[in-house]
């Protein structure tokens, strides 16, 4: 058996090593990206969100006398970077990496709305309060992904139709 606050800790610490991965993958994309500036902007803008998520997450996790795990965190980069290097062997790689990032973006909001209701049941008050400022930052960058997914397909297909011009990033 576990106990709640038990649930509450592992679901922490796998928060943490989620934001670690989210880090690599959008600096992977950004450093990548050429041609797709405002998608480029609002990559980097999310990228400063996440180490903040990251910090608050530690925070959370050092109260409650834990620290973020090492090997979940080490498998994680290690996920992140095989993701940056499948991502550069696909030619509509900037269309394909907006798809990844919303799909990503809605596993976290997920990840919050399920601490947010653990940290309810055992009377956390500051992880809620911590998570509950990190969640309206998840939906507005898988709101601003949807949004934009629709002009980023129309450059990157404009871009693959002209001659001598680089689309996929
Ligand atoms: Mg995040
Ligand atoms: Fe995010």
């Amino acid at each position: 058996m576990a106990t709640p606050q038990d649930n509450l800790l592992d679901w922490l610490r796998d928060a943490h090593a989620m934001e670690q991965q989210a880090e690599k993958m959008l600096e992977a994309q950004a450093e990548r990206l050429q041609h797709y500036p405002q998608l480029r902007a609002r990559i980097a803008q999310h990228i400063e969100e996440t180490r903040g998520q990251q910090q608050l997450l530690a925070s959370c996790l050092e109260r409650l006398g834990s620290s973020p795990s090492t090997i979940k965190d080490l498998s994680a980069k290690l996920v992140a970077f095989g993701q940056g290097m499948a991502g550069m062997t696909v030619s509509d790689e900037v269309v394909k990496g907006a798809m990844a990032g919303y799909v990503f973006e809605h596993m976290e909001i997920a990840s919050y709305t399920i601490l947010i209701a653990a940290a309810k049941a055992v009377g956390d008050l500051q992880t809620q309060r911590a998570c509950e400022q990190i969640l309206p930052q998840e939906v507005a960058m898988a709101e601003w992904l949807q949004q934009h997914l629709p002009e980023i397909t129309e450059a990157f297909l404009a871009r693959s139709a002209a001659p001598d011009t680089q689309a996929k990033r």
